[in-house]
């Protein structure tokens, strides 16, 4: 079976399905491959208060956020010193929000198929070929995990002018074409949650620690998100495993083990380990593909605005892939200096803190983290 559209786009996470709504916007039709979800749920985020001017942009609406996002009234930070900041989110664009992630990016995908994009669920790209007539793309379906209508037994061939990159971290589809994404550390961050969390105090928890920095996220359903962004050689360095490394630096906090002794505590399951430090894509584009949100650029959690920044900079890149072929390539100069300044902003933001809790501690961790050396 063989199918035409104007752009393919491969992932479904913020900057896939914010990008797909502005092409749909701009009269282009649309393929979004979105495969099934493999290994563990991602686990809950923090959107900074620019959130809602991205969402807005996108027509998400506040009251279409109601049991997927709850509001966060603020932060406290214990960082530079053993002094606790506090910050309010008393902001003109509302305030924070904590999101499960899971419900958040189906959130999305269902505004995207609104707004007119093709959903292929459990689609996978297999083969990519580009000629003088775009791209001839082979998916597979593997298989739904919605109501939709059954899998295709067989490949499908897709024909598009244009391929986005929305797959994350990974650039699986830029990589295929030969891009390298330049790291500049290998942070990794171990998470995990727990239950009962029971407090009314909802706001975000971000906490230096001798081996890392730690965050900690409540979540609608009473879970607590709590995260440590540390090192891969500090994981390794005890024989117990990433849990056992993991029940060690807490027990170095004090604010975020006070807040996980409140609670049921943490579950049985191991936490999760996900890469967490930032990169840049090169090159961002080629020849009738470009790359978008983490695929294009990602950065350390620290910086906290990787969801907002992946739709913001997933629908300009929409509309610079929506142009006819003549100004396409001025479209996309565009929208590669933004990604890039981008980067670099958070990259100078990032080095300014980890300077700051590097001069506390001094330790190994602080250390290369400062030097980019992870
Ligand atoms: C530990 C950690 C904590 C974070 N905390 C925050 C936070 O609190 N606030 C915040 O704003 N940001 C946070 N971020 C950053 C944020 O998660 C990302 O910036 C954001 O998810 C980027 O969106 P995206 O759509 O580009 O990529 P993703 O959200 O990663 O989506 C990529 C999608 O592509 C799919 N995919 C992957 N490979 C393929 C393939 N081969 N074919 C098809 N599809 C594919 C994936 O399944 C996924 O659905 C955090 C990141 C980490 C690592």
């Amino acid at each position: 079976m063989s199918q035409r559209s104007d752009v393919c786009i491969v992932g479904a996470g913020p900057a896939g399905a914010a990008a797909a709504v502005q092409l749909c916007r701009a009269g282009r039709t649309v393929v979004v491959l979105k495969p099934v979800p493999s290994g563990r749920a991602r686990p809950g985020e923090h959107l900074a208060p620019d959130a809602h001017t991205a969402l807005t942009a996108l027509g998400v609406s506040a009251d279409r956020l109601a049991g997927v996002a709850e509001p966060c009234p603020g932060r406290m930070i214990r960082w530079s010193s053993p002094e606790v900041e506090e910050a309010s989110y008393l902001h003109a664009e509302g305030h924070a929000m904590n999101v499960d992630r899971v419900h958040f990016d189906r959130l999305l995908v269902e505004h995207a198929e609104a707004a007119g994009a093709q959903l292929i669920l459990g689609g996978r790209l297999i083969a990519a070929a580009h000629d003088g007539g775009g791209w001839r793309l082979t998916v597979r379906e593997d298989g739904s995990t919605g109501p939709g209508p059954r899998p295709r037994p067989g490949p499908m061939q897709l024909r598009c002018a244009v391929v986005l990159d929305a797959t994350g971290r990974r650039a699986a589809f830029a990589r295929s074409r030969g891009a390298r994404t330049r790291p500049r550390d290998r942070l990794v961050a171990v998470v995990a949650s727990t239950t009962a969390f029971r407090s009314a105090d909802r706001r975000l928890v971000v906490e230096a620690a001798p081996d890392g920095w730690w965050y900690a996220i409540p979540q609608a359903d009473e879970r607590l998100v709590v995260g440590w962004v540390t090192e891969p050689t500090t994981l390794r360095a005890g024989s117990g495993g990433p849990g056992a490394a993991y029940a060690a630096g807490l027990s170095r906090t004090e604010l975020v083990r006070e807040l996980v002794a409140s609670t049921a505590g943490l579950g049985s399951e191991p936490p999760q380990v996900m890469v967490a430090g930032s990169g840049l894509c090169e090159p961002i584009s080629g020849p009738g593909w470009l790359a978008i949100g983490d695929a294009a650029a990602h950065t350390d959690p620290l910086w906290g605005r990787g969801v907002p920044h992946a739709i913001e900079l997933g629908m300009r890149a929409a509309e610079a892939a929506a142009l006819p072929p003549a100004h396409r390539p001025a479209g996309l100069a565009a929208y590669e200096s933004v990604v890039r300044q981008r980067w670099l902003d958070s990259e100078r933001a990032r080095a300014l803190w980890y300077r700051q809790a590097g001069q506390r501690f001094g330790t190994p961790f602080w250390h290369h983290a400062v030097a980019g050396d992870t």
